[in-house]
C-alpha cells in the first residue's frame, strides 16, 4: 500500500501544475473535507479523484477540518495533491461536544438499543457529533467564512466523469441555492420524532415556511409523516448564505434543542434536506444530472455523458430507494 501511495505521489507531483496565473477559478467557493488523520489514504484517493477530474483546473481552495489537530503528514501530504490554496482548521470543542443539556444516561441507552437493533453507526457517539456538526455549524467555521459557495467532499467518493461546466458557476448563473446528485430514504428508526419536531417549529414558525416548496416531495400521507426522502449530503453543493440564514438557524437551534441528534440518531441529511424542502421555492434547487458520482455503496451514472467511468444501468432514476423520481414528479411533472 505505501508503496502504491508513494508512486501516485509522484505522479501526482509531475502531473500537477501549480500555476497561479493559469487557473479557471471563477466562483466565491471552497471545496470542504471533515476527516480524521486516520483517514488519510482514503483522502488521498479522493483528492487525487477531484483534482484530476474537476479542480485541477479550477484550482478552487480546499478546507479540511477535523475534531483535533491535524497532523504533519496529513498536511504535507494533502497539501502536495491539491492545486489550489489548501486550508487546515479545528473544529471548536463547544461545536462538537454533546451539549450539556442531553442527558447522558438517556443518551446512552438509546445507544445500546440502536446498536442492538442492528442499526448502522446505532451506537456511535462520534458519529452523532459529527452529523450535528454538519447539520448546525460547519458554515461558522472562519476558514469558511469569506466564500459564498462550498462543495462537500467525502472521503470514499469518486467523480466519475470529467466535469465539463464548473457547479459552482452553474448554481449562479440558474439562480440556484443547492445542487445533489443522489436522493434515497433514510432509514425510519434513525428519525423517529424529527417529523413531529419539525411540524411543532413549522406551527411556531409559520411565516418561515416558502409558498412554492418541496412540500410534496419531503412529506407523505398528506403532510402526517416524513417521506423519509433526502438529498444525500455527502455530495452537496450550495450557497452558503442557506445555512446562515435565520430561518435555517432557528430550525437547528430548534432541533438541537429537542436532543434527537443524540437521542436518536439525526442525520445530516435529512436535516439539510427538510430545510431546504420547506424554506426554499422548489426551484432554488438542481439536479446535478450530468455529474456522475459514487459513494459507496450508491453510484450515480449520468446516461447523456459518454465521458465517465461507470455503467449506465446506474443511472436509472425508478430504483426503489431512490427518491429521484418522486422529485422529478413533483418538480418537473414527469
Ligand atoms: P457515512 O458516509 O454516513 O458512512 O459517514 P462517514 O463515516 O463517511 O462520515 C462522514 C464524514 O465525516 C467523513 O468525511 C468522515 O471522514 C467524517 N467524520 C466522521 N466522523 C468523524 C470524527 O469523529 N472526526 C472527524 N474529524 N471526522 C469525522
Ligand atoms: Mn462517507
Amino acid at each position: 500500500v505505501i508503496t502504491e501511495f508513494e508512486k501516485s505521489l509522484e505522479r501526482l507531483n509531475q502531473n500537477l501544475i501549480k500555476d497561479v496565473n493559469n487557473f479557471q477559478r471563477k466562483e466565491n467557493a471552497t471545496l470542504l473535507t471533515l476527516a480524521r488523520n486516520s483517514e488519510l489514504y482514503e483522502i488521498v484517493n479522493t483528492v487525487l479523484n477531484y483534482e484530476n477530474k474537476f479542480n485541477g483546473i479550477y484550482q478552487y481552495p480546499w478546507v479540511f477540518l477535523n475534531d483535533e489537530p491535524f497532523s504533519d503528514k496529513f498536511k504535507n501530504t494533502i497539501t502536495r495533491l491539491t492545486s489550489g490554496p489548501t486550508y487546515f482548521g479545528e473544529i471548536p470543542k463547544e461545536q462538537w461536544d454533546m451539549p450539556e443539556s442531553i442527558d447522558v444516561g438517556r443518551a446512552e441507552a438509546s445507544w445500546g438499543e440502536m446498536a442492538m437493533r442492528g442499526i448502522i453507526y446505532g451506537g456511535k457517539k462520534s458519529y452523532r457529533q459529527m452529523c450535528r456538526y454538519y447539520s448546525g455549524f460547519f458554515w461558522k467555521h472562519p476558514l469558511l467564512d469569506s466564500y459564498k459557495y462550498y462543495w462537500r467532499v467525502e472521503h470514499d467518493s469518486n467523480l466519475l466523469c470529467n466535469i465539463k461546466k464548473d457547479p459552482f458557476t452553474e448554481l449562479r448563473e440558474k439562480n440556484k441555492t443547492y445542487g445533489f446528485v443522489i436522493t434515497i430514504k433514510e432509514i425510519a428508526a434513525t428519525v423517529p420524532s424529527l417529523w413531529n419536531t419539525t411540524m411543532d417549529f413549522v406551527a411556531t414558525y409559520p411565516e418561515l415556511v416558502a409558498p412554492n416548496n418541496l412540500w410534496n416531495w419531503i412529506s407523505k400521507n398528506e403532510g402526517r409523516d416524513y417521506s423519509l426522502c433526502h438529498f444525500w449530503s455527502n455530495f452537496e453543493v450550495a450557497d452558503l448564505d442557506f445555512f446562515r440564514s435565520d430561518a435555517y438557524q432557528k430550525y437547528f437551534d430548534y432541533l438541537d434543542n429537542a436532543g434527537g441528534f443524540f437521542y436518536e440518531r439525526w442525520g445530516d441529511a435529512p436535516v439539510h434536506s427538510i430545510a431546504l424542502s420547506l424554506f426554499l421555492d422548489k426551484d432554488q434547487i438542481l439536479f446535478f444530472k450530468d455529474i456522475g458520482y459514487e459513494h459507496s455503496p450508491i453510484i450515480y451514472c449520468p446516461t447523456n455523458n459518454k465521458h465517465c467511468s461507470c455503467d449506465v444501468a446506474y443511472g436509472d432514476l425508478k430504483d426503489s430507494n431512490s427518491c429521484i423520481y418522486k422529485y422529478l414528479q413533483v418538480t418537473e411533472g414527469i
